[in-house]
């Protein structure tokens, strides 16, 4: 290495590696540098940070436009008219794709095994008050 060499790389102030879009060298001081020698707008491992909160942020928007049905509209769950009632709005919602079909089978069979339950309570009431009735 020549002394005049070493002159040239002390005297040429310390820049951003990376290059803007529309080409040109980026003007980012040695202040604003990252170890890596860009700054933080063309680092490129602070580039795959931003494609992974990018897309962090699509699936967060995903989620928000199919978080499924309105509460509201599928209402309580206490009878089996109910039930009933939930089934239907759900095949509908299933056959129209609003709902994926993966989430209204999923929701189809949590109602079958309300249902399910529920009537083994009933059974069990009423089993518990033809026995009271029989004393
Ligand atoms: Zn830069």
């Amino acid at each position: 290495m020549t002394a005049s060499g070493e002159v040239v790389v002390a005297s040429e102030p310390k820049r951003c590696l990376g290059v803007n879009q529309d080409g040109t060298p980026c003007r980012t001081g040695e202040e604003l540098l990252l170890p890596t020698g860009y700054c933080f707008g063309h680092d490129p491992h602070r580039a795959l940070d931003r494609s992974a909160a990018g897309t962090l942020g699509g699936v967060k928007a995903g989620a928000k436009r199919r978080r499924g049905l309105d509460p509201d509209r599928i209402g309580e769950l206490n009878t089996p008219a109910d039930a009933k009632r939930i089934t239907a709005l759900l095949t509908v919602a299933s056959a129209t794709g609003e709902l994926p079909a993966p989430q209204a089978r999923a929701a189809l069979v949590a109602v079958q095994a309300w249902l399910k339950a529920y009537d083994m309570d009933e059974l069990e009431q009423r089993l518990a008050d033809l026995e009271r009735g029989r004393r």
